[in-house]
């Protein structure tokens, strides 16, 4: 069986790739942190897609909020892609801000700092096509 391509310590299943490694677990814990949004430990893709979009009570917040999941989803197929079959060396925090930026675009208008010191604004969220409202 092939070892996972980001830590080289476990088997490559779908459940390790997207959830149980250490690396993608922090990055999924960060992304929590962010919203802070507080989450029991999914043990399998399918329990992590189930339980995401009711972490955020917020309604407004949930659609970014579902974006963020499959976001992130798609980045770390194409972060593990690009270090198996071009040896590149995944950036994780690079990747974090590009999941970020990528869901709430395009109607983003903050710059990243801004959004990180009133993570609140994120809840302001209104929907596609509208843009974030700070308090
Ligand atoms: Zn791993």
């Amino acid at each position: 069986m092939v070892g996972c391509p980001f830590c080289e310590e476990f088997p490559e299943t779908r459940d390790h790739l997207f959830v149980k490694c250490q690396f993608v677990w922090n990055l999924w814990c960060q992304l929590c942190r962010w919203w802070g949004v507080s989450w029991c430990c999914p043990q399998s893709l399918e329990e992590l897609y189930t339980q995401w979009p009711g972490l955020v009570g917020n309604n407004r917040a949930r659609a970014p909020w579902v974006v963020v999941f499959f976001v992130n989803i798609w980045n770390l197929w194409v972060s593990r892609n690009k270090l198996v079959f071009e040896a590149k060396v995944v950036d994780w925090g690079k990747m974090l801000e590009s999941v970020w930026f990528k869901a709430t675009q395009p109607s983003y208008c903050y710059d990243l700092s801004t959004l990180l010191i009133n993570a609140e604004s994120a809840l302001a969220w209104n929907g596609p096509g509208c843009t974030f409202v700070l308090k």
